[in-house]
């Protein structure tokens, strides 16, 4: 049951390059299909998203974090009557332009460019990502998703100015997304505020009582689940708290949006798109509790002095590999020596080392920079099988 408001499929404004349609799936199932199926996506498998492998299995990589937030987003979409087709689409895409090791990956990548007048973004990234690195399809180059996909990746977080990215002017930056990609940042925030208390708890890198004082919040949620399971162990009462917290403030967002859809008199997409402002959002008062929780993420977790040793290797590793390359652009891969004839060659190492995994930036750093041979016995054996294996299709 689609809302008038939502976006629907038959009205798409369509792909850069025209397909002929599907027998039995949508422009934006195909869309969702497409993201999956693409290499950037399998990627994040081992893209950090706060915790890096070393320290546990358990914790939320890109990928996983990617599937919480289309979880989350979906079912605010089925209760809002908003396009779950288009929706899941945004959120499986909403990550894929992260670099490596995370917020440190990406401050690193960014302040190296700042050093050649140019900077990194990762919604940018994304959108350069499915419009022209993904090379899955012998007609054109990249995903050719659509229209309303491609505006998504750029409006899902905050606006662009039309002033300061003409090249964008294509993704109508005058008006509001549709309610579909107004609510992947929020799902986003929902998602990973949790996910991170919850980690963060699980490393000890957070004790029990420290989220206690610093997120009042999850305290509540937490004190009325000790209160109904007194003998539980601290562990389950910790994750009913969690799950109360995450499911009061996705409903909250459903009931606040709605209602703000209603007060605005929004008829139709074209309403959406016209009004002044986003029109999903979390209550007042939900917001501040959710800000105060991020507030305390910031402090406590992202800056603790726990992760700080690995946060400075990981922007060690992404500028002495960024200068080596601008230094060296021979040693970049053959295919990135043509590009770098048509853009900046900042733009071109900037490219090549927001695509990589965390694995692969590493070992790239072992090899051109601390000059590590490379692997000895059984691994080389299983690169060499590998490597063979894909020899015969690149003839
Ligand atoms: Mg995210």
């Amino acid at each position: 049951m689609l809302a008038d408001y939502a976006v629907h499929a038959e009205h798409s404004r369509g792909r850069r390059h025209s397909e002929p349609a599907h027998p039995y799936r949508n422009d934006f199932q195909r869309d969702r299909d497409r993201v999956i199926h693409s290499r950037a996506f399998r990627r994040l498998e081992a893209k950090t998203q706060v915790f890096t492998r070393r320290y546990s299995d358990h914790f939320r990589n890109r990928l996983t974090h990617t599937i919480e937030v289309t979880q989350i987003a979906r079912t605010i979409a089925a209760q809002l009557g908003l396009n779950i087709d288009l929706v899941e689409a945004l959120a499986l895409v909403h990550d894929v332009g992260h670099p490596p090791f995370g917020h440190a990956g990406e401050k690193a990548l960014d302040a190296a460019m700042n050093k050649h007048g140019l900077s990194f973004d990762h919604n940018l990234h994304a959108l350069r990502i499915v419009e022209d690195f993904e090379q899955r399809y012998a007609a054109f180059r990249g995903l050719n998703l659509t229209f309303e996909v491609r505006e998504g990746i750029i409006k899902h977080s905050h606006d662009y100015s039309p002033n300061e990215f003409p090249e964008l002017a294509e993704y109508l930056l005058d008006q509001r997304p549709p309610l579909e990609a107004q609510l992947i940042d929020l799902a986003d925030e929902i998602a990973y505020s949790t996910a991170d208390l919850d980690d963060g708890f699980e490393s000890r890198v957070l004790s029990l009582d420290e989220i206690l004082e610093g997120a009042p919040a999850f305290a509540r949620s937490f004190h009325r689940a000790e209160a109904q399971y007194p003998s539980a162990r601290r562990m389950l009462v910790f994750n009913e708290a969690l799950k109360r917290m995450l499911d009061r403030w996705v409903g909250d967002l459903i009931n606040n949006t709605r209602n703000r859809v209603l007060a605005a008199g929004i008829r139709n997409l074209a309403d959406v798109r016209a009004f002044p402002n986003r029109l999903a959002g979390l209550s007042e008062s939900v917001e501040q509790e959710r800000e105060e929780t991020r507030d305390f993420l910031y402090r406590a977790l992202y800056y603790s002095p726990a992760l700080d040793a690995e946060k400075q290797n990981a922007e060690r590793v992404i500028r002495e590999l960024f200068d080596f390359w601008m230094h060296k652009p021979s040693q970049l891969p053959a295919s990135y020596h043509e590009k770098a004839q048509q853009e900046p060659l900042a733009r071109v190492v900037c490219d090549y080392i927001a695509g990589m995994t965390d694995n692969y930036v590493s070992q790239q750093h072992g090899r051109f920079i601390l000059g590590r041979e490379e692997p000895a016995g059984e691994d080389r054996v299983n690169r060499r099988n590998a490597f063979q294996l894909r020899s015969p299709e690149k003839q």
